[in-house]
Protein backbone atom coordinates (compact mmCIF):
# COMPACT_ATOMS: atom_id res chain seq x y z
CA UNK A 1 0.00 0.00 0.00
CA UNK A 2 0.90 3.62 -0.68
CA UNK A 3 0.85 6.18 2.10
CA UNK A 4 -2.00 8.05 2.18
CA UNK A 5 -0.46 11.31 0.81
CA UNK A 6 -0.44 9.05 -2.17
CA UNK A 7 2.43 10.43 -4.55
CA UNK A 8 2.84 7.41 -6.26
CA UNK A 9 -0.22 6.01 -7.71
CA UNK A 10 -0.15 2.84 -8.22
CA UNK A 11 -0.38 2.86 -11.39
CA UNK A 12 1.74 0.31 -13.79
CA UNK A 13 4.54 1.97 -15.26
CA UNK A 14 4.68 1.28 -19.00
CA UNK A 15 7.59 -0.44 -19.94
CA UNK A 16 7.72 -0.31 -23.73
CA UNK A 17 8.89 -4.08 -23.86
CA UNK A 18 8.37 -4.45 -27.60
CA UNK A 19 10.85 -6.98 -29.61
CA UNK A 20 12.43 -5.32 -32.47
CA UNK A 21 9.94 -6.17 -34.79
CA UNK A 22 11.01 -8.84 -37.24
CA UNK A 23 11.98 -6.91 -40.69
CA UNK A 24 11.84 -9.33 -43.61
CA UNK A 25 15.18 -9.56 -44.05
CA UNK A 26 17.20 -11.88 -46.34
CA UNK A 27 20.22 -13.27 -44.19
CA UNK A 28 23.44 -12.69 -46.14
CA UNK A 29 26.61 -14.67 -46.31
CA UNK A 30 30.06 -14.57 -47.49
CA UNK A 31 31.17 -17.04 -50.16
CA UNK A 32 34.77 -18.41 -49.06
CA UNK A 33 35.38 -19.11 -52.36
CA UNK A 34 35.16 -15.84 -54.19
CA UNK A 35 34.27 -13.06 -51.25
CA UNK A 36 30.85 -12.16 -52.69
CA UNK A 37 28.20 -11.51 -50.23
CA UNK A 38 24.78 -13.51 -51.04
CA UNK A 39 21.41 -14.27 -50.06
CA UNK A 40 22.07 -17.39 -47.82
CA UNK A 41 19.83 -19.80 -49.89
CA UNK A 42 22.00 -19.38 -53.04
CA UNK A 43 24.80 -20.43 -51.09
CA UNK A 44 25.66 -24.08 -49.60
CA UNK A 45 26.55 -24.42 -45.82
CA UNK A 46 29.82 -27.04 -45.31
CA UNK A 47 30.50 -27.45 -41.75
CA UNK A 48 33.09 -28.69 -39.32
CA UNK A 49 32.09 -31.95 -37.44
CA UNK A 50 34.38 -33.86 -34.96
CA UNK A 51 35.00 -36.34 -37.71
CA UNK A 52 35.40 -34.33 -40.79
CA UNK A 53 33.54 -31.66 -42.83
CA UNK A 54 29.92 -32.24 -44.13
CA UNK A 55 27.56 -30.39 -46.46
CA UNK A 56 25.03 -29.44 -44.97
CA UNK A 57 22.17 -28.51 -46.89
CA UNK A 58 19.88 -27.54 -44.06
CA UNK A 59 22.16 -25.24 -42.61
CA UNK A 60 21.44 -26.18 -38.82
CA UNK A 61 24.09 -28.18 -38.25
CA UNK A 62 26.00 -27.48 -35.07
CA UNK A 63 29.57 -26.62 -35.36
CA UNK A 64 31.63 -24.11 -37.20
CA UNK A 65 30.49 -23.32 -40.92
CA UNK A 66 31.47 -21.80 -43.83
CA UNK A 67 29.46 -20.97 -46.98
CA UNK A 68 30.32 -21.84 -50.68
CA UNK A 69 28.65 -20.24 -53.51
CA UNK A 70 26.66 -23.10 -55.55
CA UNK A 71 29.07 -23.18 -58.39
CA UNK A 72 31.85 -25.32 -58.87
CA UNK A 73 34.88 -22.27 -59.53
CA UNK A 74 33.85 -20.99 -56.34
CA UNK A 75 34.50 -24.90 -54.43
CA UNK A 76 37.50 -25.30 -56.36
CA UNK A 77 39.00 -21.91 -54.95
CA UNK A 78 37.49 -23.00 -51.75
CA UNK A 79 39.12 -25.99 -51.73
CA UNK A 80 42.56 -24.75 -52.52
CA UNK A 81 42.47 -23.12 -48.81
CA UNK A 82 39.88 -20.88 -48.03
CA UNK A 83 37.78 -23.36 -46.40
CA UNK A 84 39.95 -25.25 -44.47
CA UNK A 85 40.75 -21.68 -43.48
CA UNK A 86 37.35 -20.43 -42.70
CA UNK A 87 36.46 -23.96 -41.11
CA UNK A 88 40.12 -23.62 -38.92
CA UNK A 89 40.62 -27.21 -40.24
CA UNK A 90 42.85 -29.56 -42.38
CA UNK A 91 41.12 -30.65 -44.93
CA UNK A 92 41.80 -34.44 -44.78
CA UNK A 93 41.76 -37.10 -48.37
CA UNK A 94 38.03 -38.38 -46.76
CA UNK A 95 37.26 -34.36 -46.43
CA UNK A 96 38.11 -33.54 -50.06
CA UNK A 97 36.48 -36.39 -51.53
CA UNK A 98 33.45 -35.60 -50.00
CA UNK A 99 33.70 -31.30 -51.31
CA UNK A 100 34.60 -32.86 -54.60
CA UNK A 101 31.50 -35.24 -54.78
CA UNK A 102 29.41 -32.27 -54.05
CA UNK A 103 31.27 -29.92 -56.42
CA UNK A 104 30.74 -32.42 -59.30
CA UNK A 105 26.94 -31.88 -58.62
CA UNK A 106 27.05 -28.12 -59.35
CA UNK A 107 26.95 -25.99 -62.07
CA UNK A 108 30.24 -24.72 -63.92
CA UNK A 109 28.50 -20.99 -63.74
CA UNK A 110 26.23 -19.37 -61.10
CA UNK A 111 22.77 -19.13 -62.30
CA UNK A 112 23.09 -15.30 -61.55
CA UNK A 113 20.85 -13.42 -59.09
CA UNK A 114 18.55 -16.17 -57.68
ZN1 LIG B 1 31.62 -17.64 -54.63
Amino acid sequence: MIGKNGNFPPQVIQVSAKPAKRVKHIPQRTCVGCRTVLPKRALTRVVRQPDGVQIDPTGKLPGRGAYLHNVRSCWERALKGGLANALKVTLSEADRQLLSDFMATLPEEAAEEA
